[in-house]
């Protein structure tokens, strides 16, 4: 396999590049003034985005948080907000703690070792070998799920990307073909390939640089390749989501740190119809009104979750409700700078429409 490998090596690099200089992107927002910062922010941005939603968002991020120390610093429900829609939240808690850590261990400057950036909250090692290539020069592979695509057809790799064994191979393949010389352009040619040309539906093989030599192609086996996450049957949880309600205002609350929507703002929940009344006098709420809302689903990962939502119409304008860091009253009329889970901001939309 080795020898194989090397003999395809630079014409494979050489050839991605030459396709590169002709095709590839190099006028995306993140790619003008590149610093470790921006194309970090911007790649945890597009690990579960695609391009044309980043864009907006990253614009605003950056307006908001231009360096290091502005993301360090800012308050969490800033960052949050600024990530309302994006999904995966994790991504900007880590994003955040991991600006604290260069504040705090590394005076402010932008670590330009691979481990020291590995050892971050949120980066992995493609995502480090990615900002230190594209933005520094350095020499390092990667392996986002656009190369895995890639490499997987190209070398015809059996068994789902995932796998650890699978894994290790295709690390492997992209450790001997990336080049020495013009790495950061290799870096986003081969991201750039599996993104527009190399797509996971409709790979375009007849205009690819590499068909003479891809063996998903010259087998007739793209749309095979790489094969697919083996199937698991996700469970479904189900939730009640109260929504205390006066005039415009409803009342939510901040999420622990951790766990689901951690550090978002919510609405109030029990598990059964039964609990209602009970969690709403524990509110404060003694004389309500329920209606009920058409139920939805939301799915994460790992799970499906149905809510069901019950507006709680409160009949008393409230007095002396808390006005804290953790509860306030969301006033639809106008909207707040606080991060929101995805069927919150549902809600409001569906409430400010309907009521
Ligand atoms: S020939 Fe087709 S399957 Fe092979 S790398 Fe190119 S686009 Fe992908």
């Amino acid at each position: 396999m080795q020898n194989n490998i090397k003999s395809t090596n630079q014409s494979f690099s050489q050839r991605v590049l030459t396709w590169f200089d002709l095709n590839g992107r190099k006028n995306l927002p993140w790619q003008l003034n590149k610093t470790p910062y921006t194309v970090w922010v911007s790649e945890i941005m597009l690990q579960q985005t695609q391009v044309k939603t980043v864009i907006p968002y990253y614009q605003a991020f950056m307006q908001r948080f231009p360096d290091v120390l502005s993301l360090a610093n800012a308050p969490q429900d800033e960052v949050l907000h600024h990530w309302t829609g994006l999904g995966y939240y994790a991504r900007a808690r880590n994003l955040q703690k991991a600006a604290q850590i260069i504040r705090d261990e590394h005076q402010g400057a932008f670590p330009e070792q691979i481990e020291q950036l590995i050892a971050l909250p949120g980066i992995g090692r493609s995502t480090a070998a990615a900002i230190l290539s594209l933005a520094c020069g350095q020499h390092h592979s990667i392996l986002d799920g656009n190369v895995k695509r890639v490499l997987a057809r190209y070398f015809a790799v059996e068994g789902w990307p995932g796998n650890k064994k699978v894994e290790t191979d295709l690390w492997q393949y992209a450790d001997s073909l990336t080049p020495k010389n013009r790495t950061a352009d290799y870096t986003q040619a081969m991201m750039d390939m599996g993104a527009t040309l190399c797509t996971r539906s409709k790979p375009q093989c007849d205009i690819c640089p590499l068909h003479t030599d891809c063996l998903a192609f010259v087998q007739g086996r793209q749309t095979e390749l790489p094969h697919k996450k083996p199937k698991k049957t996700i469970p479904i949880r189900s939730t009640i989501m109260l929504i205390p309600m006066w005039q415009k205002q409803l009342l939510i609350y901040k999420r622990p740190p951790s766990g689901l929507w951690g550090g978002l703002w919510g609405f109030h929940e029990v598990e059964h119809a039964q609990q209602i009344v009970e969690r709403a006098a524990s509110l404060g709420f003694n004389d309500i009104q329920q209606q009920t809302l058409s139920p939805f689903r939301h799915t994460f990962s790992h799970f499906h979750l149905d809510i069901q939502p019950v507006v709680l119409h409160l009949k008393q304008q409230p007095i002396g409700q808390v006005m804290e860091d953790t509860q306030m009253w969301y006033d639809l009329t106008e909207p707040q700078n606080v991060g929101l889970a995805a069927p919150t901001k549902k809600l409001f939309s569906t409430i400010n429409t309907s009521f």
